[in-house]
């Protein structure tokens, strides 16, 4: 989608931190980090919000799951972490490209806000 930074982020058109990239899925460092660690997960493929997944989807966002797993052994972060997908703007999602933010390296408490 031509006016969604994640896709342009995917694309390659716009710089990142990438920590990993596939075909089907990129992970970077969040620009406004909350934790020590904030890697946001994305599908290459443009999906709005969990709002709009369907069950053609699933292998790709089970995939997802596996790039967190993986960028968490990386980070170090495997003694606890926090898979978040904001779902609307009520929420707090405020970029419209489905994400799973990654935070670990603090405690994190709950309930979230
Ligand atoms: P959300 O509020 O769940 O939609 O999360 C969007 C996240 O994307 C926020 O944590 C932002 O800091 C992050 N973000 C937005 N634009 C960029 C970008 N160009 N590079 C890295 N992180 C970004
Ligand atoms: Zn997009």
């Amino acid at each position: 989608m031509r006016d969604c930074t994640f896709c342009r982020i995917a694309s390659g058109d716009e710089a990142a931190p990438i920590v990993y990239q596939d075909e089907d899925v990129t992970a970077f460092h969040d620009r406004n980090p909350q934790a020590p660690t904030h890697v946001l997960i994305i599908p290459n493929e443009h999906i709005e919000s969990v709002n709009q997944v369907t069950a053609e989807d699933a292998e790709l966002l089970g995939k997802l799951f596996i790039v967190a797993r993986q960028v968490a052994e990386e980070e170090e972060v495997t003694g606890g972490y926090r898979l978040v997908v904001n779902t609307g703007s009520r929420a707090g999602q405020s970029v419209f490209h489905l994400h799973m933010h990654l935070l670990g390296g603090r405690p994190l408490s709950w309930p979230p806000g």
